[in-house]
């Protein structure tokens, strides 16, 4: 039976030393779950042809704990992501956002890998690594560099990765202060987001929204008016101002300018005295 699939050339990587020298001499584009690549497929608007199915090294499935840093491999499931003991202590924000992304097929096979590297200011888990500060390792057939994660992105799906590097793993430092996240959409499973905002409370709070423009972003003038002392309405005027989200098919600018300072109060009040 042909398919959409079947039009595709497709390569299978064994291993991810594997993975790299097919990309450095054989230029593909990386398939790791393909829930959104098969979205792509489906809708005939996928146009690369030749394909590299990552699925299979297992090297990138382990998160582990390296001196403090939390290494988060970049093959690691929503599904693994919510059971992890480690991720439930260290990152219990990226439970919360995993839980909520897709239903339970889209948490089996969806990696976050996939969800940083498709660059949708609707994924579910960016604000969660703009907010903490992540760093996104990438590897190449030439060698490994490390991105700080407010430097991956600098366009509308438009990131610094090239075509030859892959996500390997997500680095995160201890994370001082609560975690708070919030998803707004249609209902609560198989919606994209019309907002989504991650954040911690600390002295020097650090806040991450996405769908508010063409990548997810901090909001430094919020975070620093809220650790000067001002009040949370202050605070959420700057909001207002500071970020320009656009109208879409799911929301009007409008509505997502009003619940994103409805949801900065909501954080403000949920992580009183944290
Ligand atoms: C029904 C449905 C519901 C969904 N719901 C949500 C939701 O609620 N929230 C949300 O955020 N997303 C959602 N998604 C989108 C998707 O599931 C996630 O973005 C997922 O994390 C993508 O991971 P993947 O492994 O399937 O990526 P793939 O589809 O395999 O790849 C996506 C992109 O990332 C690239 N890529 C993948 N892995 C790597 C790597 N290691 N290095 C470099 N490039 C790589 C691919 O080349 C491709 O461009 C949904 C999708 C569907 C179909």
């Amino acid at each position: 039976m042909r398919t959409a699939m079947s039009q595709l050339d497709l390569r299978t990587a064994a291993s991810l030393d594997d993975a790299l020298a097919i990309l450095r001499d054989d230029p593909r584009v990386p398939v790791a779950g393909a829930t959104d690549m098969y979205v792509a497929v489906n809708f005939g608007t996928l146009e690369p042809r030749k394909l590299l199915d990552i699925w299979a090294l297992d090297e990138l499935r382990e998160i582990s704990v390296v001196g403090e840093t939390l290494v988060i491999g970049s093959l690691v499931t929503y599904t693994s992501l919510i059971r992890s003991a480690v991720i439930g202590k260290r990152l219990p924000m990226l439970v919360e956002a995993s839980q909520q992304v897709g239903g339970a097929q889209i948490q089996n096979r969806g990696t976050i890998g996939g969800n940083i590297a498709n660059a949708s200011p609707a994924g579910d888990s960016l604000p969660v690594f703009a907010a903490i500060d992540a760093v996104i390792v990438l590897r190449s057939a030439s060698g490994e560099r490390r991105i700080p994660f407010g430097e991956f992105y600098t366009g509308y799906r438009k990131t610094v990765m090239r075509p030859d590097e892959l996500i390997v793993a997500v680095e995160v430092a201890p994370v001082e202060g609560k975690q708070w996240f919030r998803k707004v959409g249609t209902r609560a499973a198989q919606a994209i987001s019309k907002i989504v905002v991650a954040a911690v409370r600390a002295p020097a709070p650090r806040i991450a929204f996405g769908s508010v423009a063409p990548t997810v972003v901090r909001v430094p003038r919020t975070e620093k008016a809220l650790s000067d002392g001002a009040s949370i309405d202050d605070a959420a005027r700057i909001l207002g101002d500071e970020i320009a989200p656009i109208d879409d098919l799911r929301s009007s600018a409008e509505y997502r300018r009003r619940v994103s300072m409805n949801l900065l109060r909501r954080f403000w009040a949920d992580t009183e005295g944290a």
